[in-house]
């Protein structure tokens, strides 16, 4: 089953206090007929009392730390595209699992987002990148040097394919002149904050620690080579990110089992009618190495995930992506938005931030 809830402080009041109870439940109904959550009307108030008493049980179990059972928690901290809009900041996940934060990416106000979330500097060290188009990577210098003025005293971690580790050299070198300074002369931080430790990944594990695995795969991003995907597992549960393709065989391989897609989308008739720069040419070869709603629904049908979420959503204003992808898939599908999140246990739950 998948419940829908409005969380409160940038969303991460996963389990609210009663009086937001009232509220959550009052975003409940419109939003479960506009979603085609699969709960019947009529058991609209029955399911008030359950998700209730649900929501209480989990808060007693999870106690003050948040994430004590094994789940996996999946925050999108972007979910936009080169478009610099206010209302999706460019592509960015956060996956906690177990003791470890990761992110995915790193586009345009990543780091706004942790510090939004009151995320520690220290514990969001591990950043990997599908690929290096500058929508996905224009917020890592953001990242790695405010993060070091803002408290993180260990190296910046960073994995993607080939490539990576000559971009992180470069960065290095582009911002030498700030390193020195506070690092050498003027505040003295540490010097390990100021580290970045590169590694230019393949397809397969890319990392497994403490019963977390993160698994890098190929996807078909055009011309744009290489691009990848990942997968993380963890107790039982894992969530698939696309990073940016169009329809790829190996992603419907890797994400086979999933619990939850979260996939790019393109919308094919917004897209052709947004004002743009581009030439008309131009459009067709962005719009060749994306994928459209109806091919979503594709991938969603042979995938099966128990949840599936579009993310890196262009144009930003999509409005035929969820009607596109119903013509091939009718299961449970959400639109993804800045600082939505999604807990995968035994039950999914999508937590929308208030507006
Ligand atoms: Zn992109
Ligand atoms: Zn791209």
């Amino acid at each position: 089953m998948v419940q829908s809830k409005t969380g409160v402080n940038g969303g991460r009041a996963f389990w609210p206090s009663e009086a937001q109870v009232h509220y959550i439940f009052a975003m409940l109904k419109p939003a479960r007929s506009s979603r085609r959550i699969t709960i019947p009307a009529a058991l609209s108030a029955a399911m008030v009392l359950l998700a209730a008493a649900s929501a209480q049980r989990i808060q007693a179990e999870q106690g003050a730390e948040g994430l004590s059972q094994p789940r996996i928690r999946v925050t999108l901290l972007g979910t936009g595209n080169p478009r610099p809009v206010i209302s999706r900041f460019g592509p960015s996940i956060l996956v906690e699992a177990g003791n470890h934060k990761f992110l995915f990416d790193c586009g345009r106000g990543a780091t706004q987002r942790l510090y939004q979330l009151q995320i520690s500097f220290n514990e969001a060290d591990a950043l990997f990148l599908t690929h290096l188009h500058s929508d996905h990577t224009v917020g890592i210098p953001d990242l790695w040097l405010t993060g070091w003025v803002m408290g993180r005293h260990v190296p910046l971690r960073v994995w993607g394919p080939e490539g990576t580790a000559a971009m992180m050299k470069h960065l290095e070198e582009a911002y030498a002149f700030d390193v020195h300074m506070r690092r050498d002369l003027d505040e003295r931080l540490p010097a390990e904050g100021a580290a970045i430790q590169a590694h230019d990944i393949e397809q397969g594990v890319a990392y497994e620690q403490d019963g977390v695995k993160v698994t890098a795969f190929t996807v078909d991003h055009g011309v744009v080579k290489p691009a990848l995907g990942y997968r993380v597992d963890f107790a039982g549960h894992s969530v698939t990110l696309s990073g940016d393709t169009r329809i790829s065989e190996n992603l419907i391989r890797f994400a086979q089992g999933t619990d939850v897609l979260i996939h790019e989308v393109l919308d094919l008739e917004a897209y052709r009618a947004a004002d743009t720069t581009y030439t008309t040419a131009q459009i067709e070869k962005v719009i060749a190495h994306h994928t459209t709603g109806e091919e979503a629904g594709i991938v969603f049908s042979r995938v099966k995930p128990r949840l599936a979420v579009y993310s890196h959503i262009v144009p930003p204003e999509a409005p035929n992506v969820i009607a596109e992808a119903r013509k091939h898939y009718a299961g449970p599908l959400e639109l993804g938005e800045d600082l939505m999140s999604i807990e995968i246990g035994e039950q999914i739950e999508i937590h929308r931030a208030g507006k």
